[in-house]
Protein backbone atom coordinates (compact mmCIF):
# COMPACT_ATOMS: atom_id res chain seq x y z
CA UNK A 1 0.00 0.00 0.00
CA UNK A 2 1.30 4.01 -0.98
CA UNK A 3 0.06 6.38 1.42
CA UNK A 4 1.49 10.12 1.02
CA UNK A 5 3.26 11.62 3.16
CA UNK A 6 0.23 14.03 3.50
CA UNK A 7 -2.14 11.46 4.19
CA UNK A 8 -0.09 10.27 6.57
CA UNK A 9 -0.05 13.19 8.83
CA UNK A 10 -3.78 13.94 8.59
CA UNK A 11 -4.52 10.56 9.34
CA UNK A 12 -2.38 11.20 12.52
CA UNK A 13 -3.81 14.51 13.30
CA UNK A 14 -8.04 13.17 12.51
CA UNK A 15 -7.55 9.92 15.02
CA UNK A 16 -5.30 11.40 17.67
CA UNK A 17 -4.94 15.07 17.12
CA UNK A 18 -0.88 14.84 17.25
CA UNK A 19 1.05 17.32 14.63
CA UNK A 20 3.84 15.14 14.82
CA UNK A 21 5.35 12.00 14.75
CA UNK A 22 7.74 10.99 17.11
CA UNK A 23 11.05 9.42 17.24
CA UNK A 24 10.60 6.25 14.75
CA UNK A 25 7.30 6.09 14.68
CA UNK A 26 6.38 7.40 10.72
CA UNK A 27 9.04 4.90 9.75
CA UNK A 28 7.12 2.09 11.48
CA UNK A 29 3.60 3.33 10.53
CA UNK A 30 5.12 2.91 6.61
CA UNK A 31 6.47 0.00 6.92
CA UNK A 32 3.67 -2.09 8.61
CA UNK A 33 1.46 -0.56 5.78
CA UNK A 34 3.79 -2.02 3.41
CA UNK A 35 2.85 -5.21 4.37
CA UNK A 36 6.18 -5.91 6.31
CA UNK A 37 6.69 -7.96 9.39
CA UNK A 38 7.72 -5.37 11.87
CA UNK A 39 10.21 -5.66 15.15
CA UNK A 40 9.86 -2.30 17.24
CA UNK A 41 11.87 -1.61 20.22
CA UNK A 42 11.33 1.43 22.13
CA UNK A 43 11.71 1.89 25.73
CA UNK A 44 8.28 3.22 27.58
CA UNK A 45 6.88 6.18 27.11
CA UNK A 46 8.45 6.05 23.48
CA UNK A 47 5.37 5.92 21.86
CA UNK A 48 4.56 2.40 20.87
CA UNK A 49 0.68 1.99 20.80
CA UNK A 50 0.55 4.43 18.00
CA UNK A 51 3.05 2.69 15.46
CA UNK A 52 0.19 -0.27 15.38
CA UNK A 53 -3.16 1.69 16.02
CA UNK A 54 -2.73 4.39 13.15
CA UNK A 55 -1.94 1.32 10.32
CA UNK A 56 -4.78 -0.21 11.69
CA UNK A 57 -7.22 2.38 11.33
CA UNK A 58 -5.86 3.61 8.19
CA UNK A 59 -6.40 -0.11 6.84
CA UNK A 60 -9.09 -2.17 5.25
CA UNK A 61 -9.65 -5.12 7.85
CA UNK A 62 -9.16 -6.12 11.76
CA UNK A 63 -5.57 -6.09 13.02
CA UNK A 64 -5.48 -8.14 15.99
CA UNK A 65 -3.42 -6.99 18.76
CA UNK A 66 -1.73 -9.32 21.09
CA UNK A 67 -1.42 -8.11 25.02
CA UNK A 68 -0.52 -10.07 28.00
CA UNK A 69 -2.30 -6.64 30.28
CA UNK A 70 -5.97 -6.79 30.54
CA UNK A 71 -6.20 -3.51 32.43
CA UNK A 72 -3.53 -2.21 29.60
CA UNK A 73 -5.97 -3.11 26.59
CA UNK A 74 -8.90 -1.62 28.33
CA UNK A 75 -7.34 1.64 28.89
CA UNK A 76 -6.34 1.62 25.08
CA UNK A 77 -9.57 0.28 23.46
CA UNK A 78 -11.45 3.13 25.86
CA UNK A 79 -8.86 5.84 24.46
CA UNK A 80 -9.52 4.43 20.78
CA UNK A 81 -13.22 4.84 21.39
CA UNK A 82 -12.73 8.32 22.45
CA UNK A 83 -11.41 9.49 18.79
CA UNK A 84 -14.14 7.95 16.97
CA UNK A 85 -18.33 8.31 16.83
CA UNK A 86 -17.74 4.40 16.18
CA UNK A 87 -17.96 2.53 19.49
CA UNK A 88 -17.27 -1.19 17.44
CA UNK A 89 -13.89 0.45 16.40
CA UNK A 90 -11.98 -1.35 18.92
CA UNK A 91 -12.98 -4.36 20.99
CA UNK A 92 -11.42 -6.73 23.98
CA UNK A 93 -11.78 -10.39 23.19
CA UNK A 94 -11.63 -12.38 26.53
CA UNK A 95 -13.34 -15.08 28.81
CA UNK A 96 -15.02 -12.22 30.92
CA UNK A 97 -17.11 -10.80 28.06
CA UNK A 98 -20.70 -13.41 28.00
CA UNK A 99 -22.52 -14.41 25.02
CA UNK A 100 -24.19 -11.56 24.23
CA UNK A 101 -20.92 -9.45 24.13
CA UNK A 102 -19.25 -11.63 22.13
CA UNK A 103 -22.00 -12.11 19.12
CA UNK A 104 -21.44 -8.29 19.07
CA UNK A 105 -18.23 -8.15 18.48
CA UNK A 106 -17.79 -10.67 16.24
CA UNK A 107 -20.81 -9.04 14.57
CA UNK A 108 -18.39 -5.53 14.21
CA UNK A 109 -15.63 -7.48 13.11
CA UNK A 110 -17.18 -9.00 10.29
CA UNK A 111 -18.73 -6.00 9.47
CA UNK A 112 -15.59 -4.26 9.00
CA UNK A 113 -16.26 -1.37 11.80
CA UNK A 114 -13.77 -3.16 14.13
CA UNK A 115 -10.09 -2.10 13.14
CA UNK A 116 -8.60 -3.09 16.69
CA UNK A 117 -9.23 -6.06 18.33
CA UNK A 118 -7.20 -6.82 21.44
CA UNK A 119 -6.98 -10.73 22.98
CA UNK A 120 -5.06 -12.15 25.46
CA UNK A 121 -2.71 -14.95 24.39
CA UNK A 122 -4.95 -17.40 26.44
CA UNK A 123 -7.87 -16.50 24.61
CA UNK A 124 -6.50 -17.20 20.85
CA UNK A 125 -5.41 -20.88 21.77
CA UNK A 126 -9.24 -21.52 22.10
CA UNK A 127 -10.24 -23.28 19.03
CA UNK A 128 -13.62 -21.43 18.22
CA UNK A 129 -11.69 -17.87 18.41
CA UNK A 130 -9.52 -19.19 16.29
CA UNK A 131 -12.04 -20.38 13.65
CA UNK A 132 -13.64 -17.10 13.94
CA UNK A 133 -10.90 -15.04 13.36
CA UNK A 134 -10.21 -17.58 10.02
CA UNK A 135 -13.15 -16.44 8.44
CA UNK A 136 -12.48 -12.88 8.56
CA UNK A 137 -10.02 -10.50 7.16
CA UNK A 138 -7.04 -9.29 9.31
CA UNK A 139 -5.16 -6.65 8.19
CA UNK A 140 -1.84 -7.48 10.73
CA UNK A 141 -1.24 -9.22 14.09
CA UNK A 142 0.28 -6.98 16.47
CA UNK A 143 2.34 -8.44 19.88
CA UNK A 144 2.86 -5.98 22.38
CA UNK A 145 5.51 -6.61 25.18
CA UNK A 146 6.80 -9.43 22.53
CA UNK A 147 9.56 -10.14 25.61
CA UNK A 148 6.95 -12.32 27.20
CA UNK A 149 8.20 -15.07 24.43
CA UNK A 150 11.35 -15.11 25.99
CA UNK A 151 12.72 -16.44 29.26
CA UNK A 152 15.05 -14.13 28.90
CA UNK A 153 12.82 -11.15 29.28
CA UNK A 154 11.46 -9.95 32.71
CA UNK A 155 8.17 -11.41 32.11
CA UNK A 156 8.21 -14.60 30.09
CA UNK A 157 4.59 -16.25 29.34
CA UNK A 158 4.45 -20.04 27.95
CA UNK A 159 2.01 -19.05 26.41
CA UNK A 160 3.56 -16.44 23.99
CA UNK A 161 5.42 -19.28 22.86
CA UNK A 162 2.17 -20.90 20.93
CA UNK A 163 1.88 -17.34 18.98
CA UNK A 164 3.51 -18.19 15.56
CA UNK A 165 1.76 -21.71 15.24
CA UNK A 166 -1.61 -19.88 16.16
CA UNK A 167 -0.88 -16.84 13.35
CA UNK A 168 -0.57 -19.75 11.10
CA UNK A 169 -3.54 -21.11 11.87
CA UNK A 170 -5.26 -17.86 11.28
CA UNK A 171 -3.86 -16.94 8.19
CA UNK A 172 -1.05 -17.12 5.59
CA UNK A 173 1.18 -14.37 4.73
CA UNK A 174 -0.22 -11.92 8.05
CA UNK A 175 2.23 -9.10 8.91
CA UNK A 176 3.44 -9.68 12.16
CA UNK A 177 4.42 -6.73 14.76
CA UNK A 178 6.61 -7.25 17.58
CA UNK A 179 6.63 -4.68 20.15
CA UNK A 180 8.52 -4.45 22.93
CA UNK A 181 10.75 -1.93 25.45
CA UNK A 182 13.36 -4.93 26.55
CA UNK A 183 16.07 -4.38 24.47
CA UNK A 184 19.02 -6.94 25.11
CA UNK A 185 20.41 -8.42 22.40
CA UNK A 186 19.67 -11.83 23.59
CA UNK A 187 15.65 -11.35 24.02
CA UNK A 188 15.52 -9.34 20.69
CA UNK A 189 17.16 -12.74 18.74
CA UNK A 190 14.39 -14.81 21.07
CA UNK A 191 11.45 -12.63 19.49
CA UNK A 192 12.64 -12.89 16.19
CA UNK A 193 13.28 -16.44 16.15
CA UNK A 194 10.27 -17.38 18.40
CA UNK A 195 8.05 -14.92 15.86
CA UNK A 196 9.25 -16.55 12.69
CA UNK A 197 9.96 -13.04 11.41
CA UNK A 198 13.57 -12.92 10.23
CA UNK A 199 14.49 -10.49 7.93
CA UNK A 200 11.87 -8.23 9.35
CA UNK A 201 12.30 -4.43 9.40
CA UNK A 202 13.46 -3.64 12.73
CA UNK A 203 13.19 -0.01 14.31
CA UNK A 204 15.77 0.42 17.34
CA UNK A 205 15.10 3.90 19.61
CA UNK A 206 17.71 4.95 21.68
CA UNK A 207 17.56 3.80 25.37
CA UNK A 208 19.64 6.40 26.32
CA UNK A 209 18.09 8.70 29.29
CA UNK A 210 20.35 11.99 28.85
CA UNK A 211 18.78 14.01 31.96
CA UNK A 212 18.91 10.87 34.40
CA UNK A 213 22.00 10.81 36.95
CA UNK A 214 23.65 7.42 37.94
CA UNK A 215 24.83 6.89 41.57
CA UNK A 216 25.62 4.16 43.60
CA UNK A 217 26.67 4.19 46.89
CA UNK A 218 27.56 1.18 49.11
CA UNK A 219 25.04 0.06 51.54
CA UNK A 220 25.82 0.17 55.32
CA UNK A 221 23.87 0.33 58.25
CA UNK A 222 23.58 3.99 57.98
CA UNK A 223 21.43 3.33 55.02
CA UNK A 224 18.17 5.20 56.12
CA UNK A 225 20.11 8.40 57.50
CA UNK A 226 21.85 8.60 54.15
CA UNK A 227 18.59 8.61 52.75
CA UNK A 228 16.88 11.03 54.63
CA UNK A 229 19.46 13.37 54.07
CA UNK A 230 19.75 12.70 50.48
CA UNK A 231 15.74 13.25 50.36
CA UNK A 232 16.21 16.67 52.37
CA UNK A 233 18.60 17.78 49.98
CA UNK A 234 15.93 17.83 47.68
CA UNK A 235 13.19 19.01 49.73
CA UNK A 236 9.40 19.37 48.68
CA UNK A 237 10.57 17.46 45.18
CA UNK A 238 8.62 14.02 44.05
CA UNK A 239 10.85 10.86 44.56
CA UNK A 240 10.59 7.06 44.84
CA UNK A 241 12.20 5.08 46.78
CA UNK A 242 11.90 1.18 46.23
CA UNK A 243 12.71 -1.87 48.99
CA UNK A 244 12.67 -5.55 47.84
CA UNK A 245 9.89 -6.41 50.94
CA UNK A 246 6.59 -5.13 52.18
CA UNK A 247 8.14 -4.77 55.60
CA UNK A 248 11.04 -2.89 54.52
CA UNK A 249 8.44 -0.42 52.50
CA UNK A 250 6.25 -0.10 56.02
CA UNK A 251 9.36 0.58 58.37
CA UNK A 252 11.21 3.12 55.92
CA UNK A 253 8.27 4.72 55.26
CA UNK A 254 7.79 5.06 58.85
CA UNK A 255 11.22 6.23 59.36
CA UNK A 256 10.94 8.94 56.37
CA UNK A 257 7.74 10.09 58.11
CA UNK A 258 9.21 10.61 61.63
CA UNK A 259 11.82 12.36 60.14
CA UNK A 260 9.33 15.23 58.86
CA UNK A 261 9.34 13.59 55.22
CA UNK A 262 5.86 13.45 53.76
CA UNK A 263 5.93 9.76 53.04
CA UNK A 264 3.35 6.98 52.06
CA UNK A 265 3.98 3.54 51.79
CA UNK A 266 2.89 1.52 48.69
CA UNK A 267 2.81 -2.07 48.19
CA UNK A 268 0.10 -4.89 46.89
CA UNK A 269 -0.32 -6.21 50.83
CA UNK A 270 -1.96 -2.86 50.94
CA UNK A 271 -6.10 -3.00 50.39
CA UNK A 272 -6.99 -1.11 47.01
CA UNK A 273 -8.77 2.06 48.70
CA UNK A 274 -4.88 2.75 50.63
CA UNK A 275 -3.30 1.70 47.34
CA UNK A 276 -5.04 4.80 44.90
CA UNK A 277 -5.18 6.48 47.67
CA UNK A 278 -1.59 6.99 48.40
CA UNK A 279 -1.37 7.16 44.42
CA UNK A 280 -3.49 10.28 44.16
CA UNK A 281 -1.95 11.50 47.24
CA UNK A 282 1.64 11.34 45.13
CA UNK A 283 0.24 12.78 42.07
CA UNK A 284 -1.43 15.22 43.79
CA UNK A 285 1.39 16.36 45.13
CA UNK A 286 0.13 16.43 49.08
CA UNK A 287 3.03 13.77 49.78
CA UNK A 288 6.77 13.98 48.54
CA UNK A 289 7.87 10.57 48.59
CA UNK A 290 6.57 7.57 48.07
CA UNK A 291 8.26 4.06 49.27
CA UNK A 292 7.09 1.06 47.32
CA UNK A 293 7.66 -2.56 46.26
CA UNK A 294 8.14 -3.01 42.72
CA UNK A 295 3.95 -2.82 42.15
CA UNK A 296 4.01 0.52 42.52
CA UNK A 297 5.11 2.21 38.95
CA UNK A 298 3.56 0.12 36.32
CA UNK A 299 1.27 2.91 34.31
CA UNK A 300 2.16 5.71 37.20
CA UNK A 301 2.69 8.85 34.80
CA UNK A 302 4.20 11.10 36.65
CA UNK A 303 6.33 13.90 34.63
CA UNK A 304 8.31 15.38 37.40
CA UNK A 305 9.45 12.37 39.98
CA UNK A 306 12.92 13.59 40.53
CA UNK A 307 15.00 11.22 42.31
CA UNK A 308 14.26 6.77 42.30
CA UNK A 309 16.12 5.72 45.33
CA UNK A 310 17.03 1.98 45.06
CA UNK A 311 17.43 0.94 49.14
CA UNK A 312 17.98 -2.40 47.38
CA UNK A 313 19.38 -3.17 44.68
CA UNK A 314 17.07 -4.78 41.93
CA UNK A 315 16.84 -8.37 40.10
CA UNK A 316 17.56 -7.04 36.83
CA UNK A 317 19.75 -4.02 34.78
CA UNK A 318 16.07 -4.44 32.90
CA UNK A 319 13.84 -3.58 35.94
CA UNK A 320 16.77 -0.95 37.13
CA UNK A 321 16.45 0.71 34.21
CA UNK A 322 12.22 0.63 34.44
CA UNK A 323 12.41 1.83 38.37
CA UNK A 324 14.65 4.54 37.23
CA UNK A 325 12.90 5.15 34.16
CA UNK A 326 10.18 6.84 36.06
CA UNK A 327 12.22 9.87 36.94
CA UNK A 328 12.68 12.74 34.81
CA UNK A 329 9.90 12.15 32.35
CA UNK A 330 9.31 15.65 31.91
CA UNK A 331 13.18 16.25 31.01
CA UNK A 332 14.22 18.05 34.23
CA UNK A 333 16.02 16.74 37.06
CA UNK A 334 16.39 13.14 37.65
CA UNK A 335 18.89 11.64 40.16
CA UNK A 336 19.17 7.93 40.21
CA UNK A 337 20.50 6.92 43.52
CA UNK A 338 20.97 2.97 44.42
CA UNK A 339 22.45 1.45 47.75
CA UNK A 340 24.58 -1.98 47.12
CA UNK A 341 26.00 -4.63 49.00
CA UNK A 342 27.05 -8.11 47.74
CA UNK A 343 25.06 -9.47 50.81
CA UNK A 344 21.55 -8.03 48.95
CA UNK A 345 22.81 -9.95 46.18
CA UNK A 346 22.92 -12.87 48.17
CA UNK A 347 19.64 -12.94 49.17
CA UNK A 348 18.00 -12.57 45.67
CA UNK A 349 19.88 -15.57 44.88
CA UNK A 350 18.09 -16.97 48.12
CA UNK A 351 14.64 -16.41 46.37
CA UNK A 352 15.54 -18.06 43.42
CA UNK A 353 16.59 -21.44 44.73
CA UNK A 354 13.21 -23.01 45.13
CA UNK A 355 13.28 -22.35 41.18
CA UNK A 356 13.55 -24.64 38.07
CA UNK A 357 16.81 -25.16 37.26
CA UNK A 358 16.70 -23.26 33.83
CA UNK A 359 14.98 -20.27 35.35
CA UNK A 360 17.98 -20.25 38.40
CA UNK A 361 20.71 -19.88 35.43
CA UNK A 362 19.21 -17.17 34.03
CA UNK A 363 18.19 -15.48 37.34
CA UNK A 364 22.01 -15.84 38.25
CA UNK A 365 23.20 -14.71 35.08
CA UNK A 366 20.81 -11.28 35.02
CA UNK A 367 21.94 -11.03 38.98
CA UNK A 368 25.51 -11.03 37.96
CA UNK A 369 25.43 -8.00 35.23
CA UNK A 370 23.35 -6.40 38.37
CA UNK A 371 26.85 -6.72 40.31
CA UNK A 372 29.14 -5.90 37.42
CA UNK A 373 26.86 -2.71 37.06
CA UNK A 374 27.17 -1.93 40.86
CA UNK A 375 31.34 -2.38 41.10
CA UNK A 376 32.04 -1.04 37.59
CA UNK A 377 33.73 2.17 37.51
CA UNK A 378 33.28 2.87 33.97
CA UNK A 379 30.76 5.00 32.74
CA UNK A 380 27.19 3.83 34.34
CA UNK A 381 25.20 5.18 31.15
CA UNK A 382 27.78 3.48 29.19
CA UNK A 383 27.39 0.27 30.61
CA UNK A 384 23.66 0.29 30.71
CA UNK A 385 23.35 1.43 26.71
CA UNK A 386 26.21 -1.27 26.25
CA UNK A 387 23.96 -3.98 28.06
CA UNK A 388 21.19 -2.80 25.50
CA UNK A 389 23.41 -3.65 22.77
CA UNK A 390 23.86 0.19 22.09
CA UNK A 391 27.07 1.84 21.60
CA UNK A 392 27.58 5.03 23.52
CA UNK A 393 30.47 7.55 23.61
CA UNK A 394 31.01 9.98 26.73
CA UNK A 395 33.00 12.23 24.76
CA UNK A 396 30.14 12.92 22.62
CA UNK A 397 26.93 11.27 23.89
CA UNK A 398 24.24 13.56 25.43
CA UNK A 399 24.27 13.07 28.82
CA UNK A 400 28.09 11.40 28.81
CA UNK A 401 29.23 12.89 32.22
CA UNK A 402 26.01 12.05 34.19
CA UNK A 403 26.83 9.76 36.47
CA UNK A 404 29.04 9.33 39.68
CA UNK A 405 32.03 7.04 37.81
CA UNK A 406 32.62 9.98 35.15
CA UNK A 407 32.30 12.66 37.76
CA UNK A 408 34.30 11.17 40.34
CA UNK A 409 36.37 9.03 38.20
CA UNK A 410 38.83 6.36 39.83
CA UNK A 411 42.42 6.34 38.72
CA UNK A 412 43.48 4.22 35.71
CA UNK A 413 46.49 2.19 34.90
CA UNK A 414 47.94 0.60 32.38
CA UNK A 415 46.93 -3.02 31.73
CA UNK A 416 47.73 -3.85 28.48
CA UNK A 417 50.03 -7.28 29.11
CA UNK A 418 47.08 -8.61 31.40
CA UNK A 419 44.48 -7.44 28.46
CA UNK A 420 46.77 -9.80 26.09
CA UNK A 421 46.74 -12.25 28.95
CA UNK A 422 43.47 -12.55 29.13
CA UNK A 423 42.59 -12.77 25.42
CA UNK A 424 45.10 -15.25 24.58
CA UNK A 425 43.42 -17.49 27.61
CA UNK A 426 40.14 -17.07 25.32
CA UNK A 427 42.00 -17.89 22.36
CA UNK A 428 43.77 -20.77 23.39
CA UNK A 429 40.81 -22.41 25.30
CA UNK A 430 38.58 -22.32 22.21
CA UNK A 431 36.37 -19.78 23.52
CA UNK A 432 34.27 -22.08 25.68
CA UNK A 433 34.30 -20.77 29.54
CA UNK A 434 32.18 -18.43 31.12
CA UNK A 435 33.48 -15.39 32.74
CA UNK A 436 33.84 -16.69 36.46
CA UNK A 437 35.83 -20.67 34.72
CA UNK A 438 37.78 -17.96 32.16
CA UNK A 439 39.00 -16.37 35.62
CA UNK A 440 39.68 -19.69 37.14
CA UNK A 441 41.57 -20.60 34.39
CA UNK A 442 44.03 -17.51 34.52
CA UNK A 443 44.34 -17.34 38.54
CA UNK A 444 44.93 -21.18 38.29
CA UNK A 445 42.45 -22.59 40.28
CA UNK A 446 40.79 -25.74 39.21
CA UNK A 447 37.26 -26.92 39.10
CA UNK A 448 35.52 -29.97 37.50
CA UNK A 449 34.93 -28.32 34.29
CA UNK A 450 38.30 -27.16 34.06
CA UNK A 451 39.82 -30.29 34.61
CA UNK A 452 37.94 -32.46 32.70
CA UNK A 453 38.75 -30.28 29.48
CA UNK A 454 42.16 -30.78 30.90
CA UNK A 455 42.92 -26.83 31.29
CA UNK A 456 44.69 -27.47 34.30
CA UNK A 457 47.34 -29.27 32.46
CA UNK A 458 48.21 -26.24 29.83
CA UNK A 459 51.52 -24.19 30.61
CA UNK A 460 48.71 -21.07 30.03
CA UNK A 461 46.86 -22.28 33.36
CA UNK A 462 47.53 -19.86 36.17
CA UNK A 463 49.37 -17.32 34.03
CA UNK A 464 47.63 -14.57 35.89
CA UNK A 465 48.04 -15.99 39.71
CA UNK A 466 50.20 -12.41 40.40
CA UNK A 467 46.75 -10.75 40.21
CA UNK A 468 43.52 -11.63 42.37
CA UNK A 469 39.90 -12.62 40.85
CA UNK A 470 38.69 -8.97 41.38
CA UNK A 471 40.58 -7.64 39.27
CA UNK A 472 40.44 -10.11 36.20
CA UNK A 473 36.43 -10.14 36.56
CA UNK A 474 37.24 -6.16 36.17
CA UNK A 475 39.15 -6.35 33.47
CA UNK A 476 36.96 -8.91 31.69
CA UNK A 477 33.90 -6.75 31.80
CA UNK A 478 36.30 -3.62 30.90
CA UNK A 479 36.89 -5.34 27.84
CA UNK A 480 33.42 -6.59 27.08
CA UNK A 481 32.28 -2.98 27.50
CA UNK A 482 34.96 -2.00 25.25
CA UNK A 483 34.26 -4.33 22.58
CA UNK A 484 37.01 -6.85 22.84
CA UNK A 485 34.75 -9.16 24.00
CA UNK A 486 31.32 -10.57 23.42
CA UNK A 487 29.26 -12.84 25.28
CA UNK A 488 27.60 -15.39 23.22
CA UNK A 489 24.26 -15.06 22.79
CA UNK A 490 23.00 -18.85 22.36
CA UNK A 491 24.65 -19.38 25.97
CA UNK A 492 24.62 -15.75 27.26
CA UNK A 493 27.92 -16.02 29.27
CA UNK A 494 30.36 -17.95 27.40
CA UNK A 495 33.21 -15.50 26.33
CA UNK A 496 33.82 -14.91 22.84
CA UNK A 497 36.87 -12.70 21.06
CA UNK A 498 35.39 -10.09 19.08
CA UNK A 499 36.97 -9.21 15.82
CA UNK A 500 38.75 -6.31 17.65
CA UNK A 501 39.93 -8.71 20.06
CA UNK A 502 41.63 -10.91 17.93
CA UNK A 503 43.50 -8.03 16.01
CA UNK A 504 44.02 -6.40 20.02
CA UNK A 505 46.34 -9.97 20.48
CA UNK A 506 48.58 -9.39 17.54
CA UNK A 507 48.68 -6.39 18.05
CA UNK A 508 48.67 -5.44 21.45
CA UNK A 509 47.97 -1.62 22.34
CA UNK A 510 47.48 0.46 25.27
CA UNK A 511 44.22 -0.55 27.46
CA UNK A 512 44.01 2.01 30.34
CA UNK A 513 41.33 0.03 33.30
CA UNK A 514 39.93 1.30 36.12
CA UNK A 515 39.74 -1.03 38.97
CA UNK A 516 36.25 -1.42 40.62
CA UNK A 517 34.55 -0.02 43.40
CA UNK A 518 35.66 -2.23 46.59
CA UNK A 519 31.69 -3.16 47.90
CA UNK A 520 33.10 -5.56 50.34
CA UNK A 521 35.48 -5.42 53.46
CA UNK A 522 35.54 -1.96 55.31
CA UNK A 523 33.04 0.88 54.57
CA UNK A 524 32.87 4.41 56.18
CA UNK A 525 31.67 3.18 59.11
CA UNK A 526 33.05 -0.38 59.05
CA UNK A 527 30.16 -2.37 58.69
CA UNK A 528 27.68 -3.77 55.65
CA UNK A 529 24.23 -5.08 56.28
P1 LIG B 1 4.78 3.05 25.12
O1 LIG B 1 3.70 2.06 24.80
O2 LIG B 1 5.93 3.01 24.18
O3 LIG B 1 5.21 3.04 26.56
P2 LIG B 1 2.71 4.95 24.68
O4 LIG B 1 2.20 4.40 23.42
O5 LIG B 1 1.94 4.70 25.92
O6 LIG B 1 4.22 4.51 24.90
O7 LIG B 1 2.92 6.53 24.48
C1 LIG B 1 3.50 7.32 25.47
C2 LIG B 1 2.88 8.71 25.46
O8 LIG B 1 3.28 9.42 24.31
C3 LIG B 1 1.37 8.69 25.45
O9 LIG B 1 0.93 9.63 26.39
C4 LIG B 1 1.01 9.09 24.03
O10 LIG B 1 -0.24 9.77 23.99
C5 LIG B 1 2.14 10.01 23.67
N1 LIG B 1 2.38 10.08 22.21
C6 LIG B 1 2.51 9.03 21.36
N2 LIG B 1 2.75 9.45 20.10
C7 LIG B 1 2.79 10.79 20.15
C8 LIG B 1 2.99 11.84 19.17
N3 LIG B 1 3.22 11.55 17.90
N4 LIG B 1 2.95 13.11 19.60
C9 LIG B 1 2.74 13.42 20.89
N5 LIG B 1 2.53 12.50 21.86
C10 LIG B 1 2.56 11.21 21.50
Amino acid sequence: MSIAKGDLHAALKKYFGFSKFKGLQEDVVESILSGNHTFVIMPTGGGKSLCYQLPALMQEGTAIVVSPLIALMKNQVDAIRGVSNEEGIAHVLNSSLNKTEVKRVKEDIIKGITKLLYVAPESLTKEENVDFLRSVKVSFMAIDEAHCISEWGHDFRPEYRNLKNIIGRIGDNIPIIGLTATATPKVQEDIIKNLGITGAKTFKASFNRPNLYYEVRPKTKNVDADIIRFIKQHEGKSGIVYCLSRKRVEELAQVLQVNGIKAVPYHAGLDAKSRSNHQDKFLMEDIDVVVATIAFGMGIDKPDVRFVIHHDIPKSIESYYQETGRAGRDGGEGHCLAYYSYKDIEKLEKFMSGKPVAEQEIGQALLQEVVAFAETSISRRKFILHYFGEEFDNETGEGGDMDDNIRHPKKKHEAKDEAVILMETIEKTNEKYKSKDLVHVITGKENALINSHKTNEQEFFGKGNNKDKKFWMALLRQLLVAGYLKKDIETYGIIKLTKEGKNFINNPESFMMTEDHIFDGEQDDGSII
